[in-house]
């Protein structure tokens, strides 16, 4: 589904990534851990080609997009949620959400929507209810709702969510987790980037842990107990 392969980026003369490798197969949650500043989002950007990688191939469903614009890329099944969900303010729920679906609906392969708006009001009711509201009024809850719904109506099959907990009380924490584990229910494979281990260590099928800017650990599947209990490890990594 997505395969980073030897990946190395940064902004002008500062190098962040450094060979970063990863791979989401079909139908997995995968984790992408790692403390401050190592350089998650930076792996993001470069995923969606916000970022131009200095070396290294990006595949998607086994094609190669390391060159390709964002916009095309988006077209090939990939959404991501950024940090800080990167919304139009100043624009309604509805409005936001009525961009996405056009975007969405115009997928190169012409393939039938997997979900609807109808769908979207129905996962996140409070949205319904806000449907008028600009997007800057909304509580920071509600705005991930927003964004998740956003990338949804994209139709993508590998959806890459960037800290979705950040700044959010620890009930819409349970629901936003709630929402990614029916997502995998629905076929969609996620890469989800997160600083709290805890957290996606309930969730993920398997991750990564990253630190300045190099991958130094590998979370094989059913090895959550085994990393979060060696402390050493994770203090020196995620310096938790
Ligand atoms: P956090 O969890 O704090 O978001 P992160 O793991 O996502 O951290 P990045 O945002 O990828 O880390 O940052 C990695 C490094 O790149 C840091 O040293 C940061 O200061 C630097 N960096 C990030 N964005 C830029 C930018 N636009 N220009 C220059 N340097 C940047």
């Amino acid at each position: 589904m997505l395969e980073v392969e030897g990946l190395y980026a940064g902004y002008g003369s500062l190098p962040v990534l450094h060979g970063v490798s990863l791979r989401v197969d079909k139908g997995e949650i995968v984790a992408l851990v790692g403390a401050n500043g190592a350089g998650k989002s930076t792996l993001v950007r470069a995923i969606c080609g916000l970022l131009r990688p200095t070396a290294g191939r990006i595949l998607k469903s086994g094609r190669d997009v390391t060159g390709v614009p964002t916009h095309l890329r988006m077209r090939t099944g990939l959404a991501v949620v950024l940090e800080n969900r990167r919304l139009w303010g100043e624009l309604t729920v509805r409005e936001n959400l009525r961009l996405a679906e056009a975007y969405g609906g115009r997928r190169a392969d012409d393939s039938k929507p997997v979900f609807t708006m109808r769908e979207m009001l129905e996962l996140f009711p409070v949205l319904s209810e806000r449907n008028s509201s600009p997007v800057e009024l909304l509580s920071g809850g509600e705005q991930q709702m927003v964004a998740i719904a956003r990338a949804l109506l994209m139709q993508p099959d590998l959806l890459i969510m960037d800290e979705p907990s950040a700044g959010l009380a620890p009930k819409m924490v349970m629901n936003i987790l709630l929402v990614i584990r029916g997502l995998r229910e629905r076929g969609i494979s996620l890469l989800l980037v997160e600083q709290n281990v805890a957290l996606v260590s309930e969730i993920a099928d398997r991750g990564y842990v990253i630190a300045l800017g190099r991958m130094v650990h590998e979370v094989r599947k059913g090895e959550w107990a085994g990393f979060l209990s060696n402390k050493v490890l994770v203090k020196a990594y995620l310096g938790g």
